[in-house]
């Protein structure tokens, strides 16, 4: 099965079980893990941040970094499609009584922050506590600007709010960028980055801040239920998916726009201009036919999910050329039969 329905279907690498087999651990929630604490200290050394969180997953980060920063009754402003917002379940709101203040997104999936000026809160009994702006780079595939990033730090400063980035994919975005994690990441009070996607561990995400934001954020892992004890077993591949994944981004980028290039000219289906900054190409078809197209695609030897008129392809460490090429026929085949 050729798998394109996202970066996290890899498998970890023979690099990764050797290094799992071998892990020096301990309990964690001891502080007691060598390889946790390697990989926590070797992430905020490398983003630039004061200290670092090993997490199970995104969204626990996020959700952990939005406890942290808000109280019940305050609000974060987000971008009405971000996954924050939309693909977390609600969990901010639902575990924290944090509300919610959308924003739409631009069309390259940046926050204008005119917008975000319109909707904050004077200090009143009647509104919600504006706390806090999040940010999410790459967005659908699509990156935002060093400058863009730059200018939203200097609006939060301005305004007393504090700064998260969603960058579960941030270093496909500062490949893109061509610049440092660091200089991404310098940006932001607070910056959560998955191990799981396109840098190929199995499981894992990292949480960055100063000390005192994760000391708390600590206790809201906890109460998360996030404290894991022997996890250095899974730090260890994060620890090769931090060291070895980056630098194989580009290949990733570099065969989303070979599938791309594959795609154009069919009819029925547009490939979304501007879109594959990144691993990710989207489709859009002249028909509802997402669901037939997932089906016959799977017969096809081929996973990838389309829904209704839209289908996210997104490239990864075990697919190549040759897969691509297949992917393409596949699709390709449909929309001619
Ligand atoms: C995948 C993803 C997350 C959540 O990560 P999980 O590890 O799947 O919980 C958060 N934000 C964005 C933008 C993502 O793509």
């Amino acid at each position: 099965m050729i798998d394109v329905r996202s970066d996290t279907v890899t498998r970890p690498n023979e690099k990764m079980r050797a290094a799992i087999a071998s892990a020096d651990v301990g309990d964690d929630v001891y502080g007691d893990d060598p390889t946790v604490n390697a990989l926590q200290e070797f992430a905020a050394e490398l983003l630039g941040h004061e200290a670092c969180l090993f997490m199970p997953t995104g969204t626990q980060s996020n959700l952990v970094a939005l406890l942290t920063h808000c109280q019940r009754g305050d609000e974060y402003i987000v971008g009405a499609d971000a996954h924050t917002y939309k693909y977390e379940g609600g969990g901010a709101a639902a575990l924290g009584g944090i509300q919610p203040q959308p924003v739409p997104f631009g069309v390259d999936g940046g926050i204008d922050l005119n917008e975000v000026a319109a909707v904050l809160k004077e200090d009143d009994v009647h509104f919600a506590r504006s706390r806090l702006l999040c940010l999410e780079n790459s967005q659908h595939g699509r990156v935002q600007s060093l400058d863009s990033m730059r200018a939203a730090r200097a609006f939060t400063q301005e305004h007393g709010l504090k700064l998260h980035l969603d960058g579960a994919r941030m270093g496909n975005a500062a490949v893109r960028l061509g610049v440092s994690l660091k200089a991404v990441a310098q940006c932001f009070d607070s910056v959560s980055l998955c191990l799981s996607k396109g840098l190929g561990a199995p499981v894992g995400s990292l949480l960055l801040g100063d000390r005192v934001f994760i000391k708390e954020a600590l206790r809201w892992r906890k109460v998360a239920g996030g404290g894991m004890r022997q996890v250095g077993l899974l730090a260890a591949a994060g620890q090769i998916a931090l060291t070895d994944g980056l630098d194989r981004l580009q290949e990733d980028h570099d065969n989303a726009t070979f599938l791309a290039e594959r795609l154009a000219g069919i009819d029925g289906v547009t490939v979304r201009e501007g879109w594959t900054q990144t691993n990710m190409v989207w489709l859009d078809f002249d028909q509802d036919c997402g669901a037939a197209l997932t089906l016959r695609a799977r017969e096809s030897g081929v996973r990838l999910s389309a829904y209704g008129r839209v289908c996210r392809l997104v490239t990864h460490c075990d697919v190549n050329r040759d897969d691509l090429e297949r992917v393409a026929a596949v699709i390709r085949e449909f929309f001619e039969q």
